[in-house]
């Protein structure tokens, strides 16, 4: 019964064995072929070097640590100093900062306004999948003081003073009036409690004082990022809903009335402070017409909605990053997981999600460079937006899930990040337009603008593949009449995304790709699970081309 190696004390119980190396200081932009090749077919090569620094920097262990601490450390809400005054300040965690630090000096919040040329829209869009990849909390403040542009472009006055401010590139998290930063974030405050889809049923009041000048009395129920210097919000006059400008600060210099009276305890994006605030005689300025409000913040509503898609393209990608290290560095039953055909099916699936999401995302980011010189780009970008926010959002979160799946029970706990991603998953597909009203917006899309529909299928025939082709036929034949009842809308729409990404990859992608898209996403037996690839795949190749340590 004696075992001499047995010490009770200093005895080990194992080693560790068989757990994958953490998957850290890797380039998230050299290292994702879709991306790089992505942004070069959009013109974007001009910023090849400034994308490598990039993706290196938010690749490092340090960053993802940044990411992890945002978001593990939350925002806290200060109401009132110790006096008893109203302050309505969020605190931040140092990382939040750093995060913010980072993102403004590499201008993701504003590269294609400051660059104006073709490529530039794709340069940012990568940046910003990159972003959703480490940290989605800070994408938010980041993604809408970028979309805020076109929409105060609608008022020159107000453009003269702010736009320079948005084209800043030096984050100052300090609460002090604009006009004393080199740069500003701008938020968006339209949700209601009676109404998000519906803004006309806004009941937030202005008061005009003159000179384009208002105080505005209500509520609104989602207002993230608080700590903006400015928000875009919907209020009635008497001439109907109307768009404003609201800063934190009047232009006396005082606190201008903006009550945060709470923060939302969400699902996911943690980092991020979502709130509900009330204005109590808050100090606004008029953007565009009045009575024309929607009109006028649609501009930074389908710019957000642009990176919508983008940002859950980016989660995804990470996922797929996570699973396939896991895969190819843990072993059961004798083999790396990724020599195992069913794991191989699973894996080569999920990737071809992303070649699919970074497609549509890449070629909407050409659309916008060229929207307004070119009016098919423009027709294209208006419906393709509502298409791909509809899909590639919806996509998201089961993707996300299957490839926790990947890493067995490490992928359900923190540290593996999977849940930070899994939770994130659904927002996009929620904010700025929920599933059905993204199908309904492009119902409206094909009502109003009868080119949206051209622009669309031109694009998914100029694969030239006889199977797209019969399909761009069925779809107009449906959808050409107008006819298209509301109740079958996210059939429509849903396949116009998968035939408009199966057609660029057709063109696009290496032909071992795009061949497993077609067989998987348009045949009749279409998988309702990721990992029902058919037979006879090159899946080697696909997840060869997804492997986040490319050999
Ligand atoms: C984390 C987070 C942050 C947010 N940040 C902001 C922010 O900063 N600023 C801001 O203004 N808002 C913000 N929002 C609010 C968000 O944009 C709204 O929640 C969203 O637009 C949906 O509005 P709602 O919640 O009122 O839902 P509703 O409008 O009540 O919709 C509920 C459901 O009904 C569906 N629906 C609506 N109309 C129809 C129809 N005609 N036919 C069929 N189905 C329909 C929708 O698709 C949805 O699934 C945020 C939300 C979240 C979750």
């Amino acid at each position: 019964m004696n075992d001499p190696t047995f010490d009770p004390v200093r005895g080990s119980t194992h080693e560790v064995a068989n757990q994958p190396p953490p998957l850290v200081d890797w380039n998230l932009y050299s290292s994702d072929r879709a991306l790089a090749e992505g942004v070069a077919r959009s013109g974007g090569s001009w910023s090849e070097g400034r994308l490598v620094e990039y993706g290196s920097i938010m690749g490092s262990a340090r960053v993802f640590e940044l990411g992890r601490q945002a978001n593990r450390f939350t925002p806290e809400l200060r109401t009132h100093d110790r006096f008893g005054h109203r302050i309505d300040e969020v605190e931040f965690h140092p990382a939040w900062h750093e995060m913010m630090r980072i993102q403004m000096s590499h201008e993701v919040h504003n590269l294609p306004w400051r660059a104006r040329r073709a490529g530039a829209h794709a340069a940012r869009l990568a940046k910003h999948y990159i972003l959703a990849q480490v940290e989605a909390g800070t994408a938010c403040p980041i993604t809408m003081t970028f979309a805020s542009l076109p929409a105060l472009e609608a008022e020159p006055r107000v453009a003269a003073e702010w736009t320079p401010r948005v084209l800043g590139t030096e984050y100052d998290s300090r609460f002090v009036p604009a006009e004393e930063k080199k740069a500003v974030l701008i938020g968006m405050a339209m949700t209601e409690k009676q109404g998000g889809s519906d803004v006309r049923a806004n009941t937030t009041r202005a008061h005009s004082i003159g000179n384009d000048e208002y105080e505005l009395v209500g509520h609104k129920w989602f207002c993230s990022a608080p700590m903006c210097d400015a928000f875009l919000t919907l209020a009635h006059t008497e001439k109907g809903l109307t768009c404003f400008l609201v800063p934190r600060w009047r232009p006396n210099g005082t606190r201008n009335p903006f009550h945060i009276q709470r923060l939302k305890d969400k699902v996911g994006n943690r980092s991020n402070a979502s709130s509900e605030i009330e204005y109590r005689g808050t100090w606004a300025r008029r953007l565009g017409e009045e009575g024309r409000g929607v009109r006028t913040i649609i501009e930074m509503v389908h710019h957000t909605r642009l990176d919508c898609v983008s940002g859950s393209a980016g989660l995804m990608r990470q996922a797929l990053a996570q699973a396939t290290h896991h895969a190819e560095h843990r072993s059961a039953f004798g083999r790396r997981l990724v020599d195992q055909p069913l794991m191989k099916n699973v894996l080569a699936d999920l990737a071809l999600e992303v070649e699919g999401a970074v497609a549509i995302m890449v070629r909407l980011a050409s659309a916008y460079d060229a929207a307004a010189d070119n009016e098919t780009e423009r027709a294209f970008a208006r419906i393709a937006t509502a298409v791909a926010k509809y899909w590639v959002c919806k996509r998201a979160p089961g993707m996300i899930y299957e490839a926790m799946e990947c890493l067995g029970g490490n992928g359900y706990v923190e540290e593996s990040m999977l849940p930070r991603l899994y939770r994130g998953a659904p927002l996009n597909a929620i904010w700025e337009g929920s599933g059905n009203v993204m199908c309904l917006d492009v119902l409206r899309a094909l009502g109003r603008e009868p080119g949206t529909l051209d622009a669309l299928v031109s694009e998914i025939r100029a694969a030239g593949d006889p199977t797209l082709d019969e399909r761009a036929d069925r779809i107009v034949k449906e959808l050409g009449r107008g006819e298209t009842v509301e109740a079958t809308a996210r059939r429509a729409v849903g396949e116009m995304a998968r035939c408009l990404e199966a057609s660029l990859l057709t063109r696009f992608a290496p032909p071992v790709l795009a061949d497993a898209f077609a067989a998987s996403r348009l045949g009749a037996e279409r998988g309702s699970v990721f990992g029902e690839l058919p037979g006879g795949l090159d899946l080697d190749a696909i997840i060869a081309r997804a492997s986040p340590s490319p050999a």
